[in-house]
């Protein structure tokens, strides 16, 4: 199974979407690794673009019921 749907012949370096060139029949395999990065490089802009550091922001983060009020929906059943 290819990881990646570009791929380039061993051989004659031709690039092709089958894993067996289509020019010389030799084998081909993916053209390049994946790009990919555990950070967020977009972390900033999407911090921004939801304007997380208004007050509007936190208040509609979801919160838990108080202790009390959780201990008393369990009382009740
Ligand atoms: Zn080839």
């Amino acid at each position: 199974m290819a990881r990646q749907i570009l791929q380039q012949c061993l051989t004659c370096q031709a690039f092709s979407l089958k894993q067996v060139c289509p020019k010389c029949s030799e084998v081909a395999q993916a053209a390049a690794p994946l790009k990919w990065s555990p950070e967020d490089h977009r972390a900033a802009l999407r911090r921004k673009m939801k304007n997380v550091q208004s007050d509007e922001w936190s208040s509609g983060l979801p919160t838990l019921p108080t202790l009390e009020a959780m201990h008393a929906s369990h009382e009740e059943e």
